[in-house]
This record gives C-alpha cells, sequence and structure tokens, in this order.
C-alpha cells in the first residue's frame, strides 16, 4: 500500500493542510482559519477538524505521517514549540509533535514554516534542481531558510536562515526581536503597519487604513498594501521603497557570506506583490554584492501551499528516508 502523508502549515492567519502521496502528489486539501484564542490546545482542536476533512475529501482512512510547519521555536527532535508570536497564547513551550502522535497515530515532525515553506520549493516549486538556495519569505515578519549542498540546514539551534534578523542599519528602527535596525523591522508586514501608525500619527496622509477598512480587516494585510501601491499612495510607496532598500543590503550580506546559486522569494507579502518586487531586491542587493557571475532571484512557485506540501516531505523523510 502505498503510503499517505498529510502536511499542515499552520499561519498566524489560518491552517493550510494537504494530503498526499509519498511523491507529494495531492490527493486532498483543507483550509481554515487559526483559532484566535485558546493558545496551543484550541490550535492542536482545529489542526484535527481539518485534517478529517482533507482526509475525507482524499477518500483515505490511515496517516503514515504527517508533517507540521509553524512559527515559533522548535525543537525538532522533541517536536515542542514555544513562543509563537503570531500565534494567539502561544508562549510556554508545548508539546506539539507528541499530542499530534497521539491525537493522529501517525509519526509527526514539527519544523519551522519557513523551513517547511523551504522544503516544498525545494521538492517542487522554484527551488527544484537546485543545490544552494537562500530563501526569504516577506510576511508578517520575515523569516528565511538556506540549502547548501541540497539539504536544508537547521543549524546548531535551528536558526538557520534567520535573514530577517541581519543588521541592516546599525541603532536604526527597532524590531520586533528587541534588536535594532534587522531587515524585519523595515520589510515586515507588522513592522511597516508599526510605521504608518507613527506616521500618520505625526500627520502624514494615506489611504492605507481606509483601505484597511473598506476591506474589513483589522491589520494592514498584502492586499491592503498591493491595493494601496496600485493607487498610488505615496506612504505605501516610502515603506515598500524603504522595505526594498533594506531586503537588497541585508540579502547581498548572506548572499556574499554563504555564496549560492539562487534566493527563491516568497511569504504572504512577497508572493502578493509578486515579479515587480523580486525584480526591485534584486537590483537592489546589485550595489552590495561581492560574487560576480550572478545570482538567480525568482519568486517562490507554489504560493499558499508552499508550507504545507514541504510539511508533507519532512514526513515522507520519516516513512522512507531518503
Ligand atoms: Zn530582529
Amino acid at each position: 500500500m502505498n503510503p499517505v502523508l498529510a502536511g499542515v502549515d499552520v499561519g498566524g492567519t489560518k491552517i493550510q493542510v494537504v494530503i498526499t502521496t509519498l511523491e507529494l502528489e495531492v490527493l486532498g486539501q483543507s483550509r481554515g482559519a487559526t483559532p484566535p484564542t485558546g493558545g496551543p490546545p484550541a490550535v492542536v482542536e482545529t489542526l484535527c477538524i481539518l485534517l478529517d476533512q482533507a482526509r475525507r475529501s482524499a477518500g483515505v482512512d490511515g496517516l503514515a505521517a504527517l508533517g507540521v510547519g509553524a512559527p515559533g521555536t522548535i525543537d525538532k527532535a522533541t517536536g515542542v514549540v514555544a513562543r509563537s508570536p503570531n500565534l494567539a497564547g502561544w508562549i510556554d513551550p508545548y508539546p506539539l509533535g507528541a499530542e499530534l502522535e497521539r491525537r493522529t497515530g501517525a509519526r509527526v515532525s514539527v519544523d519551522n514554516d519557513v523551513h517547511a515553506g523551504m522544503l516544498g520549493e525545494l521538492r517542487l516549486g522554484a527551488a527544484r534542481g537546485l543545490t544552494d538556495v537562500l530563501g526569504v519569505w516577506f510576511g508578517t515578519g520575515v523569516g528565511g531558510a538556506l540549502v547548501l549542498g541540497g539539504e536544508l540546514r537547521s543549524g546548531p539551534h535551528g536558526a538557520s536562515g534567520e535573514v530577517g534578523h541581519v543588521c541592516v542599519h546599525p541603532g536604526g528602527r527597532r524590531c520586533g526581536c528587541g534588536r535594532r535596525g534587522c531587515l524585519e523591522a523595515y520589510a515586515g508586514r507588522a513592522s511597516m503597519e508599526r510605521r504608518a501608525r507613527k506616521l500618520v500619527a505625526e500627520g502624514r496622509r494615506t489611504e492605507l487604513f481606509r483601505i484597511m477598512e473598506r476591506r474589513g480587516v483589522d491589520h494592514l494585510n498584502s492586499g491592503v498594501f498591493a491595493r494601496a501601491l496600485a493607487a498610488g499612495d505615496d506612504l505605501a510607496q516610502d515603506l515598500i521603497d524603504d522595505a526594498v532598500a533594506a531586503a537588497g543590503a541585508g540579502i547581498a550580506s548572506v548572499v556574499n557570506a554563504v555564496d549560492v546559486e539562487a534566493v527563491v522569494i516568497g511569504g504572504g507579502l512577497g508572493s502578493r506583490l509578486g515579479e515587480p518586487f523580486v525584480s526591485r531586491v534584486a537590483a537592489a542587493m546589485q550595489p552590495h554584492l561581492f560574487v560576480t557571475g550572478g545570482v538567480s532571484v525568482r519568486a517562490a512557485g507554489l504560493g499558499d501551499l508552499a508550507g504545507a506540501l514541504g510539511a508533507a516531505a519532512a514526513a515522507g523523510a520519516l516513512v522512507s528516508p531518503a
């Protein structure tokens, strides 16, 4: 019998589930909102309901293995997730892997959401066939992942590829991590919103918050930024200009240190702004690049499914080690 895998991407706003074959062919999927309250038990409950829905849509009963990508500090060996800043009420370490093994009877692997997304792109998307790649995910924050010699690096602290916290302006804007001048402080959506609110309080005019209200959301999501840019909003343009300049310096610095053949740009904001944003980041990297001969900068190819497919790929390694 061909083993069936499940991959789950736990995001700040939604949970995406895919059911796949060992070759990552998608048999079924489901998606639902991430519970805004209730902490880890509520997330597990929702995840299990979505998993059942996806299994029914695929017409399968048993699962050989389940992979989960989640934001936060992940202990891959134990499946414990702690301090997940984008999941409400998730602060103390929680044994997500063990709890899901108990509930599903499947073997479970837990990984960082961005690492899972990179694994998806490596197996099926924009990084397919490459061996040395830096992935940079622009979303609520700026995450990253590093593939060297064809292997996704974890690193002794599990922090390999954290390009969002590369310093691009010593003493610069305050980052969500508490430090100053990080790339994320300029190019993460949450930081850009903080900056926008501060400038509006100082009298700057913008359509950003009116667009947010019209769209019925309570924060400046990727769609709000895209709409404001299309409407020629000055403040949105300035924020994106700052983000592109910071991304150019930060990403080029990492490329100089590790030497990769390609940079893959993804994440909610990266995907929404698409090719024009990717081209601008590539151009902004040029003056900072030490390596000659070119580094390919490309958009991620799997969109919303990258994380769930990558998590399924990690689950596949549990039942069929490469
Ligand atoms: Zn930081």
